[in-house]
């Protein structure tokens, strides 16, 4: 193994991810008495989903900030999940929900508290940092240990059993090897497959992979949250939410607006409906799908938006004030916007203990799935993190309890070292540097794979990804270690694309985020199923279950 040093770590329980769900999930896993190691491919608490995160939770309180009746919040969710969610899962996110999020006081985060949600305090955005940073400090002080920078390239199984990971360190170049008793995964999404996405770059779906190879189910993974963010060149992707086009349309119905000026919202009947995530994006996305974008995008024009409403509005006031930096008055300039990917709804399987079917093994945030059915609820993810991260570091640290001795795996940090000189001694050949066929998966999934998809589309999503592994995976390389970091990602992107794109391509309707031009029509008689995927005999297998529900 050239330049790579091998380095051994023994921890009672692994928590992959350091956004909210990893760190929730190690404090809880402390608390239960064990040791708890946080390994996360960012800086530890930076550079996720949860650090850049709006910090805005959902959850049932009293207009006194007690907390409220669950069966709103219960219901809200199974509705905005289009009857696909996992019910248990649901009743427990709005039953626990609340007390986790007031629980946050404890770790000195601050938060201020509405009926139906509550919010992050800080004196500028991201809030969601407040939220990292504060955990973070919590979990240290209580004794949780952290190694950021460490990208895990697999899940070892011993048996049928998960005993630890192998991880390669950015910076050090160390390869890990760390035995575990138990472990979680809380690695987020995989907006970062798409080449429009407001997800950190590093967001490649990696968890699911991991998970996939070691036999565990994935859920939903055709129900992919896209939103509209600015589409200009440097201006960063600022989220243009759903609540924010409903707060405002009533000032112009013109704010949204295609290639002839027309309005998106009355061409769509968005005047008279709510504004939700699903419906806005599929408008825009058929606007662009029928051929009346510009450049791709759509415009935003707040240009018309009477000059009271800015001074009443905190809407308007906080989607100028993220644009200050950037010079760019609202009030004078139309803005390109375009769907990007947001959210993944879909995730590994898990029961209401967090466990995903597989010994040894946990997930917690959005790297779980089932809570958010076809199209998640604003405020639900990060609520999401913290229930189900607090679920998972308790469970885990209970199976540690009971588990042996955490063991060495010599035979395949061998093979892993073989399979790394394997890259660092292939040709160069500039087709299949690992970047560049990230770039190209990346097109493919939005172009085919995105916010309004056809079958024709997916088919030639798939056709593209198959060849993609057919004839460059074989021949990328690695010339130096981020080329290295690269293939490792590459890897998982390929494989979480296929698989998004064979379900999409098995759903035959339209439902929620998945938006089908050839199936336009939701059809309960035949789709009120959960579409699972997981790896038979190395052949990935597309099936359906039945919905979760509370009879
Ligand atoms: C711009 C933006 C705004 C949002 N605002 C809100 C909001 O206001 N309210 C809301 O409810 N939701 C919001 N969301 C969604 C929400 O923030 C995320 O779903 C949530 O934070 C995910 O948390 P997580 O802990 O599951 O994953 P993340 O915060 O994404 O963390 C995943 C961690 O896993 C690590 N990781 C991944 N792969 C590996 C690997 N192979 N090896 C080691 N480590 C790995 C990453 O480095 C990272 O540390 C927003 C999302 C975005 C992008």
């Amino acid at each position: 193994m050239r330049n790579l040093r091998q380095k051994n770590l023994q921890t009672d329980v692994l928590i992959i991810g350091s956004g909210a769900a990893g760190i929730r999930a190690a404090i809880e896993a402390r608390r239960h008495g064990v040791d708890v190691l946080i390994v996360s491919k960012s800086p530890v608490g930076m550079a996720n989903s949860t650090a850049i995160s709006l910090g805005g939770l959902r959850g049932s309180f009293t207009d006194t900030g007690e907390i409220g009746n669950p069966v709103i919040h219960f219901q809200e969710t199974v509705s905005g999940g289009k009857f696909l969610n996992n019910q248990r899962l649901v009743q427990i996110l709005a039953n626990e929900g609340p007390s986790r999020i007031l629980e946050l006081q404890k770790f000195d985060i601050p938060i201020q508290v509405r009926p139906s949600t509550a919010f992050v305090i800080s004196s500028r955005p991201p809030a969601g940092l407040i939220l990292t940073r504060k955990l973070l400090v919590y979990a240290r002080k209580v004794g949780v240990k952290t190694l950021g920078n460490v990208m895990v390239m697999e899940l070892i199984k011993l048996g049928d059993t998960i005993v630890g990971a192998l991880g390669i360190h950015l910076i050090t170049h160390n390869l890990l090897a760390i035995s575990s008793k138990a472990t979680v995964l809380a690695t987020g999404g995989a907006g970062a497959i798409y080449q429009r996405t407001d997800n950190p770059a590093g967001t490649t779906g990696d968890g699911y992979a991991l998970a996939y190879q070691v036999d565990a189910n994935l859920t939903g993974m055709e129900f992919v949250q896209f939103l509209p963010v600015i589409a200009e060149a440097k201006i960063p992707p600022v989220l243009i939410t759903d609540w924010f086009i409903e707060s405002i349309k009533r000032f112009d119905k013109n704010v949204l607006q295609n290639a002839v000026g027309e309005s998106i919202l009355e061409r769509h009947g968005l005047l008279e409906e709510t504004v939700f995530r699903d419906n806005l994006i599929i408008a825009i996305g058929k606007e662009l799908h029928e051929g009346r974008g510009v450049d791709g995008s759509v415009l935003l024009d707040l240009t018309k938006i009477p000059k009271a409403a800015w001074k009443t509005s905190g809407q308007l006031r906080y989607v100028q004030e993220l644009l200050i930096r950037s010079k760019i008055n609202l009030r004078q300039k139309q803005l390109k916007i375009a769907p990007a990917a947001h959210f993944f709804m879909g995730g590994i399987k898990i029961h209401e203990n967090c466990w995903t079917g597989i010994p040894g093994l946990f997930s917690a945030g959005e790297s779980a799935g089932g809570f958010h059915g076809a199209n998640r609820l604003g405020g639900n993810a990060l609520t999401q993190t913290l229930v189900s991260g607090a679920r998972a570091g308790e469970n885990a640290a209970q199976y540690a309890k009971t588990s042996g001795v955490p063991c060495t795996f010599t035979s395949s940090i061998e093979e892993k070292g073989k399979e790394i000189d394997t890259y660092l001694n292939r040709k160069i050949n500039l087709d299949c540097e690992p970047r560049r066929i990230k770039e190209e998966i990346k097109i493919v999934m939005y172009h085919y794979v995105g916010a309004v998809r056809s079958g024709r589309g997916l088919n030639r999503a798939l056709s593209a990804l198959r060849q993609i592994r057919k004839e460059k995976l074989p021949k990328t390389y690695a010339r130096n270690f981020s080329q290295l970091w690269d293939i490792f990602e590459l890897g998982n992107m390929l494989l979480i694309a296929e698989i998004v794109a064979q379900s999409a391509m098995f759903r035959t309707e339209s439902r929620g985020a998945h938006y089908r031009v050839d199936y336009p029509q939701r059809d309960d008689a035949k789709w009120m199923k959960n579409i699972i995927v997981s790896k038979e005999n190395d052949r990935m297998i597309v099936r359906y279950e039945p919905v979760v529900t509370l009879n």
